[in-house]
């Protein structure tokens, strides 16, 4: 079909994500990506900033996954997982175990992020329940997170960027605390250490669990915090007799610095999310891990299963890429070059601080942001990054890049000046 064609078709028919129904941005109809490069329909090739919503950690058609797939399709693309079970899963989550901080030790295999942060709040839940706690069903969160955009995710997503208005009386009512103190080296901030501590100790009774974005609040606002909050988390947590969960969708995998952030603090949570690169980018699949203590409380209860089961659960196609894509991603030196990332968007963005309307730039790992003083015009800021070659997708007032870990150095360049002069224009 030709271009105009599909893209009439596709404003007529077909919703995008955080869009009306018809659509009224035209997007960019894309052919083909290998690499860092996505190909245009009209011929324009782009340096992807963006890892496709941050997952496409080894780029396109990398040939490694591409054979990993096609192998596994030659045995079997999908069979159920209630009663069945298969070798590609087997090894996926005995993967996760062993390389996820110590104590998770078992793994819930589903089909998105939003869906294992479902399972995680369940799994949360249903502890206290089976222990006869029945008061604790309420999660506690900082502001400024997103957790996914089903109902119970959507309830821990920060409550005035999430659309929660809209959603009174629908979504159960969490506990909230104001958002970390920004800056991954600030120093602690005791008043806000006391602050999390007198509302944990207030709300016990009632609290399930406490679920937040380790060291990197990505969609609900790209901010960076000292890792030593969570230590002070875990340690209030168990105090009180509030489980842990920290939701890594976004950080796992490398993205800051370390194959997880809550390796920055040294810390273990009862339950753990993982998605978006875990499949590096081809397939949609997420996990939800937790402690042997957190499933032992759950056997213990008037319903001693977890209620959940995907009908996708641990797809063959999809354990295989996981497997492929984490075993790639060790096979080489991947410190060195998120490391080699991290000093291309420092030296390249340096200079954007300097300009009017620029608030604050910063990087942690493979992820850089120029956050402005005003709302981005998406439509400008679109138009000026890929008329320098490059695909990013800004969003309130922040300008940011996730690259694939395979970019070079001339493409992390390309990437910082696109982000530069939307800067300067959007
Ligand atoms: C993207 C994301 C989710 C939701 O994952 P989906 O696969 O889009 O459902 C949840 N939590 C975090 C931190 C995320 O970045």
């Amino acid at each position: 079909m030709d271009p105009a064609h599909l893209l009439a078709l596709d404003a007529r028919h077909v919703w995008h994500p955080y869009g009306p129904m018809p659509g009224q941005v035209e997007p960019l109809l894309v052919t083909e990506a290998s690499g860092v490069r996505l190909r245009l329909a009209d011929g324009r090739e782009l340096v992807d900033g963006m890892s496709s919503w941050w997952a496409a950690i080894h780029g396109y058609r990398h040939p490694v996954l591409d054979a990993a797939l096609a192998e596994q399709a030659g045995r079997m693309s999908h069979v159920m997982f209630g009663g069945l079970t298969h070798e590609p899963a087997i090894r996926l989550a005995t993967k996760l175990v062993e390389l996820t901080p110590p104590g998770l030790e078992h793994v819930f295999l589903c089909d998105s992020g939003s869906v294992s942060v479902e399972v995680a709040v369940k799994m949360c839940l249903q502890y206290w329940q089976s222990l006869g706690r029945k008061g604790k069903r309420r999660m506690l969160t900082w502001r400024g997170g997103y957790h996914g955009d089903t109902f119970h995710p959507m309830s821990v997503c920060d409550p005035d960027g999430g659309m929660h208005s809209l959603w009174r009386g629908v979504l159960p009512e969490q506990v909230f605390v104001p958002e970390p103190p920004g800056g991954f080296g600030a120093p602690v901030d005791q008043s806000y250490v006391d602050l999390l501590a007198r509302v944990i100790e207030e709300y016990a009774d009632e609290l399930a669990g406490v679920i937040v974005e380790p060291v990197v609040q990505g969609a609900g606002g790209m901010r960076f915090h000292n890792p030593e909050y969570l230590r002070v988390l875990r340690e209030l947590t168990e105090a009180h007799d509030v489980l842990l969960v920290f939701d890594e969708i976004a950080t796992g995998f490398g993205r800051t610095g370390t194959l997880f952030a809550a390796e920055h603090a040294g810390v273990t949570p009862d339950v753990l999310c993982l998605g978006k690169a875990l499949t590096g980018g081809y397939l949609s699949m997420a996990a939800a891990l937790c402690t042997p203590e957190v499933a032992d409380g759950i056997s213990r209860g008037e319903l001693p299963v977890l209620a959940h089961g995907p009908t996708f659960m641990a797809n063959p196609l999809t354990s295989a890429i996981a497997n492929a894509s984490i075993d790639l991603l060790l096979s080489q030196d991947w410190q060195a070059s998120v490391r080699r990332i991290e000093t291309g968007l420092r030296a390249g963005l340096a200079r954007a601080a300097d300009l009017p309307a620029v608030a604050d730039v910063r990087v942690l790992g493979a992820i850089g942001v120029i956050q402005l003083d005003h709302e981005v015009d998406l439509a400008v800021a679109t138009k000026v990054v890929t008329e320098c070659g490059v695909w990013l997708r800004p969003f309130r007032d922040l300008i940011y890049a996730m690259p694939p870990f395979v970019c070079t150095d001339a493409e992390v360049r390309s990437i910082t000046e696109a982000m530069t002069a939307a800067a300067r224009t959007a």
